[in-house]
């Protein structure tokens, strides 16, 4: 055996100084891994961003972008959360419109939704009620006459619901101005790379289907869902929720329609007739959007913890790796806290931010 050659030595020593200066590894260039990696450039930590398929390849390349709120009743730290994280929202996307130059669509125009008959109308007023208590003056949620308006949708009831918590974000647009946030800070989401600092993996389904193997009970799976986005101009106006559907007016005149929610799926990424009937139903509700052209058609699959809440904290089993993943139908909203209570975690090991409900030791 020889010695080694001289410039493999040199090639070494500049991977190993290359290595030497991240603090942070994260895997993963999702809303999840975008995010953390955003707050923790801000706080000073070196980071690279490695994603073998490019930023915003799963399900965080969407469309939809609901930033919205559930019901305020029954609280618990997964609503506190989700409420903190919707209240940061507006400081998160202007602080990374402003570093970007580029919009992440955020915006909070609220939320109508339709109230089916007399019973729904009860539980409406109860939650106004609760909402006052929980989110105090925040936000507001007012059950209100419909108006039939065009933007109203068709409500049973004759009232409406209002809320003036739910914002939204484009999906796609905020992944970009994200990648350009940190760009301007000098971080490029790299196609590979070694680990070196902390290694944190934000590999959404993939990541999970990871977790799964070699366990009797799975970690989590993908839920498929499928949206639409057709040609109408509503921006300004609220984002409508009738029938388990999301109709999103984002301000670029285009109004987003989703989704489907499937289990067993055999392609991740085709649309299929499920999306016809959600684009119907969507119409059947809002009938001004009967004859706006479908621009896009796009499916995703989210990554669903088994306790359907985030999955957020060190691998247990893995020393100076972590994990946050789980982002399931809320991802977008929760991405703000999330990449606080990570950073906190990554950079300081505090932990005290994370809900018990959401540490990944509880799912081991
Ligand atoms: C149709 C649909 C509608 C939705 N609507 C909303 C909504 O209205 N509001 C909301 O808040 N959320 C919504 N969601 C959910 C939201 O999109 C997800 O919660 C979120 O995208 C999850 O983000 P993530 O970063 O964890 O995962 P992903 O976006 O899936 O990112 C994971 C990344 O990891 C990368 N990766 C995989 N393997 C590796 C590896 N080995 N190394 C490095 N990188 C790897 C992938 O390329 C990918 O870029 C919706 C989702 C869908 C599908």
């Amino acid at each position: 055996m020889g010695y080694p050659r001289k410039e493999d030595i040199t090639q070494a020593c500049v991977k190993e100084q290359a290595l030497a200066i991240y603090d942070l590894t994260i895997r993963g260039a999702g809303i999840f891994g975008l995010s953390i990696a955003w707050i923790a450039v801000q706080r000073g930590a070196k980071v690279q961003l490695i994603d073998p398929f490019g930023p915003a390849a799963g399900s965080s390349g969407g469309v939809v972008g609901a930033l919205a709120p559930h019901a305020p009743e029954h609280w618990n730290p997964k609503k506190a959360f989700q409420l903190d994280s919707l209240l940061m929202a507006k400081g998160f996307w202007a602080d990374v419109e402003a570093a970007s130059g580029a919009s992440s669509g955020y915006a909070r125009n609220g939320r109508i939704q339709p109230i089916a008959d007399d019973h729904a109308l009860i539980l409406a007023r109860k939650r106004a009620q609760t909402a006052q208590e929980l989110w105090q003056d925040h936000a507001l949620w007012e059950v209100i006459p419909a108006t039939g308006e065009d933007w109203h949708p068709h409500s049973p009831a004759g009232f409406v619901i209002r809320d003036t918590l739910s914002a939204l974000v484009h999906p796609r647009q905020a992944c970009q101005a994200l990648v350009a946030a940190l760009v301007a800070h000098g971080v490029t989401v790299k196609a590979q790379g070694d680990d070196a600092g902390k290694v944190l993996w934000a590999t959404g389904v993939a990541g999970l289907e990871a977790l799964n193997t070699g366990r009797s009970r799975p970690m989590g799976n993908g839920v498929k869902g499928q949206a639409a986005l057709l040609a109408y101009d509503a921006r300004g106006l609220p984002q409508l929720y009738a029938d388990s559907i999301h109709v999103i007016p984002h301000n670029d005149g285009t109004v987003a329609i989703g989704s489907t929610s499937e289990r067993d799926f055999t392609s991740g990424t085709q649309t299929d007739a499920m999306l016809d009937d959600v684009i119907a139903q969507a119409r059947a509700a809002l009938p001004v959007l009967e004859d706006a052209p479908v621009l896009e058609r796009w499916a995703g699959v989210r990554p669903r913890a088994r306790s359907r809440a985030p999955m957020l904290g060190a691998w247990p089993d893995r020393p100076g790796h972590f994990i946050a993943n789980g982002g399931f139908k809320i991802g977008f909203g929760m991405a703000p806290k999330i990449a606080h209570v990570m950073a906190d975690l990554l950079l300081e090991d505090r932990d005290e931010g994370i809900p018990d409900g959401f540490r990944v030791d509880q799912s081991f």
